[in-house]
């Protein structure tokens, strides 16, 4: 069965979609098959998958209405060899749409059971914001990851994400939790990154990744060629990094050492 996560954090710019994308080809160069779903209606995702969201007839927001199926939109992408179900700015509607529809939280859950076989990894990547879209993500997924960058205000942030993480868990998905906190656009020159960065560890522990994302030029210019930047500078920093993620995720999954829920609970309300 697919291991679902949700990219998520509602703070723009942290890099949801870069990970999104690289680590989606990052996974597929591991030999595992791979669906990712674009959840934001900026559809950069998609972009950055080279699948053009001007011209599409059909997206996630078809799905999420409930009048296609995930089969029905998904295009497997040339540039990036993983499946992908495309978003563009339709998907602005959705929020307001899906309001009266049933079972409006766990429509992308639903949508996905069809197709959850198919793959080892679904990734979704998330609107910047605590909404609808997101929930659905969150509702569908098995796990979030979180991309944030080593900022004052980013701990902040990152306290009301894991309340929201905490309620959804409670009420909608009881097996959400926590897959990790990805440090992105690092810079260790930066003596506030370093800090952030140490502070994180001493509050999340295990869960912080140990594989950092550097801040790279690479992984800023890969999606105006519309490819993961595995395909436009193998060798590059960014590049690594992201398939050193990778390999961290499947080496964490197949030792069966997965973050504890409990313990990070305990240590965030300390
Ligand atoms: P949004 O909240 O708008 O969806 P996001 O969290 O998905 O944003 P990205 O779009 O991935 O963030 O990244 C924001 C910007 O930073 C983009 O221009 C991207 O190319 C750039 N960027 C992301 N990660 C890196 C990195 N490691 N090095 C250099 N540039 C990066
Ligand atoms: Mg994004």
């Amino acid at each position: 069965m697919a291991k679902i996560l949700a990219i998520t954090n509602q703070k723009g710019g942290v890099g949801k979609t870069t990970t999104s994308v690289n680590l989606a080809a990052s996974l597929e160069a591991a030999q595992r098959r791979v669906l990712l779903i674009d959840l934001d209606p900026q559809g950069n995702a998609t972009m950055g998958s080279g699948v053009d969201k001007r011209v599409l007839q059909h997206t996630v927001y078809q799905v999420l209405l409930g009048s296609q199926s995930i089969a029905d939109v998904r295009v497997t992408t040339t540039s990036g060899k993983y499946d992908l179900v495309p978003a563009n700015r339709d998907l602005a509607g959705a929020e307001i749409e899906m309001v009266d529809l049933p079972q409006r939280e766990t429509r992308l859950k639903a949508a996905l059971q069809a197709v959850e076989k198919e793959y080892d990894f679904i990734l979704i990547d998330c609107p910047p914001a605590l909404n609808l879209l997101t929930l659905n993500g969150l509702c569908a997924a098995h796990a979030v990851m979180i991309p944030m960058q080593c900022e004052y205000y980013a701990l902040e942030g990152l306290s009301d994400l894991v309340n929201t993480v905490k309620k959804v868990r409670a009420n909608l998905n009881p097996v959400l939790e926590i897959e990790g906190l990805l440090r992105t656009m690092f810079d260790p020159r930066n003596i506030l990154a370093q800090q952030v960065s140490e502070q994180l560890q001493q509050h999340f522990g295990d869960k912080v990744y140990r594989t950092v994302i550097p801040r790279n030029v690479r992984l800023a210019e890969a999606p105006s060629f519309g490819i993961p930047a595995l395909y436009h500078d193998k060798l590059s920093k960014g590049t690594q990094a992201y398939l050193a993620l990778a390999g961290e995720m499947l080496n964490r999954d197949s030792s069966g050492v997965g973050p504890v829920q409990q313990d990070h609970d305990q240590k965030l309300e300390a």
